[in-house]
C-alpha cells in the first residue's frame, strides 16, 4: 500500500477497532505501533456486554478457548453485597494480550495493514513520518493512548482538570467463586475482580492515595485476602495511571482522537475499551461520509452516560456514610440496579426505570442510616 486513505497511530485494541471499521467500509488504512504485539497493558480485562455486542459488529469472534463471561457487576464491602445482572447479553473476561492478538487476526483478515515496532514521529495535515519516511494519507488517527502526541501535535489539548488514580494489575491462579464482576469497596479505593479463565482471575487495585504496594492494597479487603491466602500470582503486578477527563473537541482539520488519546471516563466504570469500540464505529461511519464534526457529535453523544456514572460512583464512594447506605439500598433492590446497568450499557432508556424499585431504594436511603450502621458494624 502506497498512501492509504488512514494511518491509525497506535494499535491498542481501539486503534485495531477503529482501523477494521474503516476497513469495513471500503477504505484502505494503516495501523502503525511502536510496541510489538500482542501487547500486554495494565487493564481489568472486562468487557462490558455493550463492548462484547459492538465486537461482534466488527465482525471480531468473541468465542475464546481461555476467557469467562460475567453476567453482572456485584458490589461488596465489609460482608454486604449488592447484585446487579445485565438486563441483556453478557459480559467478557479476557487476558488483554488474548484479545490483542484476536484483535489483530480479524484485522488481518479484513485487509488492514499494519507496522509493529515503529514510532510515528510527525504529524501534519498531510500525513505522518513513519521511521523517518514520509507517508501522505487523507485522515490520521490518533489511538495513541493516554499521552497521545497526535493529540498535542494536532493542536487538541487535553483538559488541565483531569483526576488522575492508580490502578495496580495482577493475575491469580485460583478457581473463580462468581460469574460476576466484584467491586469491593473501601475509603481508599476499590479492588475489582475479573474471571479471565476456569483457574485464573485478574485484580485491579485503584487507590486514592500513592505509595500502597499489592500486598497493602489486598490487605484493605479482609474477605479478597482472604480467598488470595493460597492463591498464586500467574503476572508481575503492574501500575497505571486511571483517568477521568472529558475532551469536548476530538477532531482537527484532517486528525481525528480516538480510545484514551481523545480522553477517558475512570476505569472503575468497566466501560474504557467497549467505549473506545463504539467510538471506533461513529469515526469509520464519518469517514467514509468525509464529514469529521459527524464524529465529534457522536462521540460526545456516546461518551456522556459513561461520563457521569463515573462522576457518579467516585462522588458516591468517596463518602462512607453515604456509600454504605447505597450499598445496602442497591442490595434490597436488585431490579433497580440491573436497570442501571442496562443505562450504564445503553441497553436501556430512562423509559425502562422500575418506578417501584427507585422508590423502595429512595425510602432505604432515607431511612436506613441505623440498618446500614448495625449491616457494617457487624460485618468488620
Ligand atoms: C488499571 C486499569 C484498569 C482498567 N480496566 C478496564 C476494564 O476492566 N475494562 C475496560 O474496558 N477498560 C479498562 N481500562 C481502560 C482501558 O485499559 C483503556 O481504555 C484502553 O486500554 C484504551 O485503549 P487505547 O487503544 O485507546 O490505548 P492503549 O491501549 O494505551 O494503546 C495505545 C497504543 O499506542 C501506541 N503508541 C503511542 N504513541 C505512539 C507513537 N508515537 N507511534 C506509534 N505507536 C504509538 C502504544 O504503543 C500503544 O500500543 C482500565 C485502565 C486501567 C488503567
Amino acid at each position: 500500500m502506497t498512501a492509504p486513505d488512514v494511518v491509525v497511530v497506535g494499535g491498542g485494541p481501539i486503534g485495531l477497532a477503529a482501523a477494521i471499521a474503516v476497513r469495513q467500509r471500503g477504505l484502505d488504512v494503516l495501523v502503525v505501533d511502536r510496541a510489538q504485539p500482542p501487547i500486554d497493558k495494565p487493564c481489568g480485562e472486562g468487557v462490558m456486554p455493550d463492548g462484547v455486542a459492538t465486537l461482534n459488529r466488527l465482525g471480531v469472534s468473541c468465542d475464546f478457548a481461555r476467557a469467562l463471561p460475567f453476567r453482572g457487576i456485584r458490589f461488596t464491602e465489609a460482608g454486604c453485597a449488592a447484585d446487579g445482572q445485565f438486563p441483556a447479553g453478557h459480559g467478557l473476561g479476557v487476558r488483554r494480550t488474548i484479545l490483542h492478538q484476536r484483535l489483530i487476526d480479524r484485522a488481518a483478515e479484513a485487509g488492514v495493514a499494519m507496522r509493529w515496532g515503529e514510532s510515528v514521529r510527525v504529524v501534519d495535515s498531510s500525513g505522518v513520518e513513519i521511521g523517518g519516511r514520509k507517508t501522505p494519507c487523507r485522515w490520521v488517527v490518533g489511538a495513541d493512548g493516554r499521552e497521545s502526541s497526535v493529540r498535542r501535535w494536532a493542536g487538541l489539548r487535553a483538559p488541565a482538570k483531569m483526576r488522575r488514580r492508580i490502578g495496580m494489575r495482577q493475575h491469580f491462579r485460583v478457581a473463580p467463586w462468581t460469574d460476576f464482576v466484584e467491586v469491593h469497596w473501601h475509603d481508599y479505593g476499590q479492588a475489582v475482580v475479573t474471571p479471565v479463565a476456569s483457574d485464573e482471575i485478574c485484580v485491579s487495585l485503584f487507590a486514592n492515595v500513592g505509595g500502597l504496594r499489592v500486598p497493602e492494597l489486598i490487605a484493605l479487603y479482609p474477605e479478597l485476602e482472604r480467598r488470595l491466602a493460597d492463591a498464586r500470582p500467574t503476572s508481575a503486578a503492574r501500575g497505571a495511571i486511571s483517568s477521568s477527563c472529558v475532551m469536548r473537541t476530538v477532531v482537527s482539520d484532517r486528525v481525528a482522537l480516538i480510545g484514551d488519546a481523545a480522553g477517558a471516563v475512570d476505569a472503575i466504570t468497566g466501560e474504557g475499551m467497549s467505549l473506545g469500540f463504539k467510538h471506533a464505529i461513529a469515526l469509520a461511519d464519518a469517514l467514509a461520509d468525509d464529514n469529521l464534526p459527524r464524529y465529534q457529535r457522536a462521540h460526545r453523544r456516546i461518551s456522556r452516560m459513561p461520563e457521569r456514572m463515573a462522576r457518579l460512583m467516585l462522588a458516591v464512594g468517596g463518602r462512607r456514610s453515604l456509600r454504605r447506605r447505597v450499598l445496602v439500598a442497591l442490595a434490597a433492590q436488585s431490579r433497580l440496579f440491573s436497570f442501571m446497568l442496562g443505562m450504564h450499557t445503553g441497553s436501556l432508556s430512562l423509559r425502562a426505570a422500575p418506578i417501584g424499585s427507585a422508590a423502595r431504594f429512595v425510602r432505604d436511603l432515607m431511612t436506613g442510616v441505623s440498618v446500614a450502621n448495625e449491616r457494617f458494624t457487624a460485618g468488620l
